[in-house]
């Protein structure tokens, strides 16, 4: 896998144009680093990857509130088991051409959070596409200070 460091600029750009999730959570994080790089999906899917909607406490919804306290992430790849849940994101009808995401990622606890791309993400995982996709990735050891959706999904201690 080829990776390429990009600049703080160029992420940001990338993210002021797509992202619609909590944008600039990353000013929070310490030390951030910002890459770009290619992945199949099927190699993407086997890491811990979440979509900012979690399970609501009934387990059988996914709400996208990320100040929901009981709400319980769940992977691309436990999704893969129940894509029915997934079949309002799916048609919502913000599928592109785009074949981009833009991932949050703590190194320490290695996961990865999407905060653009998951409607994207989810139509590729119901219909068990395999393809190349290209990440925009802003990673960090240390989320703590974050206050949006990354806490919800870092499991580092605080
Ligand atoms: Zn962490």
């Amino acid at each position: 896998m080829i990776v390429d460091k990009i600049t703080p600029n160029e992420f940001m750009q990338y993210e002021a144009e797509h992202s619609t999730s909590g944008k600039n959570e990353w000013l929070l994080c310490i030390d951030p680093k910002f890459s770009k790089y290619q992945i199949m999906l099927n190699e993407f899917f086997e890491r811990d990857v979440y979509p900012t909607y979690r399970l609501d406490k009934s387990g059988n919804v996914l709400t996208g509130k990320y100040e929901d306290k009981e709400a319980i992430p769940i992977t691309f790849s436990s999704l893969a088991e129940r894509p029915e849940l997934l079949s309002g994101l799916v048609n919502e009808g913000y599928v592109s051409k785009n074949d981009s995401v833009l991932a949050y990622h703590c190194e320490s606890c290695k996961v990865w959070v999407i905060k653009d791309g998951i409607h994207r993400l989810s139509k590729w995982l119901v219909e068990k596409l395999n393809m190349k996709i290209t990440v925009y990735e802003v990673a960090s050891n240390d989320w703590s200070h974050a206050t949006l959706d990354m806490p919800n999904y870092c499991k580092c201690e605080k």
